[in-house]
């Protein structure tokens, strides 16, 4: 062999390995920023607040292996969210919970019914005529689901074996003139752990709740808006950890200072999608971990 068919075929060689470096590391990008545990599943519960700007979506992978997406943003992002949750190594949504039809919560939800295995579907106990809200029935009905009632009562789950309760503790009752106090609010109990989801009750529904509220974390009403978090919440929810999703330079002047500050003096640790991005909270039943800023859903 000559000295250049040598090098020739070293080269090829070299190219070969950076291909195959390439490709393995290409593989590992999917999941680079989703932190490998949360694939796995089983055992532990992740809810991830997935950074929608303006709006509200949170995935949630429940211990006993199902799932739930509580809201879905606005209609931009249901190829996004449909992407992270198959990059969770997911593919079915058990439980898909709109709070309430206004678009920053359910602007994606057909989209994702049309193009997604979906198990059980809630919705308030109310309508209204925008194009959103009746493209998402209409979905529903197309693929042969029914829209199940979310109020006040509701148990999606209650395993003792597992340790693993899921509760709907509002509406009370519904308001028809104020979407957001008809959101569904839902509370999640693992072990020795709690998770509180509001919507954007505000506190026209919150006076309506009597269900015990507390919960170690809380995904904060309405964006941060002044209207959600009253200091008599949060005496009764007592949360260490809040989560609010808002959108970067939003219009609405969300969250409110005057929320952020309630929270701070409660000792609370604060995340914000608009500055953390996607926050991923886990429990193990008994220890709960926050991590942040590894994925952004775009927009499209
Ligand atoms: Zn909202």
């Amino acid at each position: 062999m000559t000295c250049l068919k040598i090098k020739k075929l070293l080269s090829a060689i070299a190219i070969a390995i950076s291909v195959i470096f390439a490709m393995s590391s290409c593989d590992l990008s999917i999941y680079a920023d989703i932190p490998k545990s949360f694939v796995s599943g089983g055992g532990t519960l992740v809810a991830h607040y997935l950074d929608v700007g303006q709006g509200d979506s949170i995935f949630i992978e429940l211990p006993n292996n199902e799932t739930m997406l509580i809201d879905a943003g606005e209609n931009y992002h249901g190829a996004s969210i449909i992407e992270y949750i198959r990059d969770c190594g997911r593919d079915r949504i058990d439980y898909l919970i709109g709070t309430h039809p206004h678009t920053d919560h359910i602007g994606s939800m057909a989209y994702i019914v049309r193009n997604f295995d979906i198990g059980s579907v809630y919705l308030p106990n109310v309508s209204t005529n925008t194009y959103t809200y009746q493209k998402l029935l209409e979905a529903v009905k197309k693929k042969g689901l029914k829209v199940k009632t979310g109020k006040s009562g509701v148990k999606l789950i209650d395993d003792s074996d597992d340790d693993l309760r899921i509760t709907i503790l509002g509406p009370v009752k519904t308001d028809v003139k104020n979407l957001n106090n008809a959101s569904i609010v839902l509370k999640i109990e693992y072990g020795e752990t709690s998770f509180l989801f509001m919507g954007d009750a505000e506190k026209a529904e919150l006076k309506t709740i009597k269900a015990d509220l507390s919960a170690d974390v809380l995904k904060v009403g309405h964006h941060g808006s002044d209207t959600s978090t009253p200091q008599s919440l949060l005496d009764s929810v007592d949360p260490k950890i809040a989560v609010i999703s808002v959108g970067k330079d939003n219009d609405y002047g969300h969250p409110n200072p005057k929320t952020l500050k309630r929270l701070e003096d409660i000792g609370c640790e604060i995340y914000r999608t608009d500055e953390e991005q996607t926050i991923a909270v886990t429990s193990d039943g008994q220890n709960i971990d926050v991590q942040t800023g590894f994925r952004t859903i775009e927009r499209e």
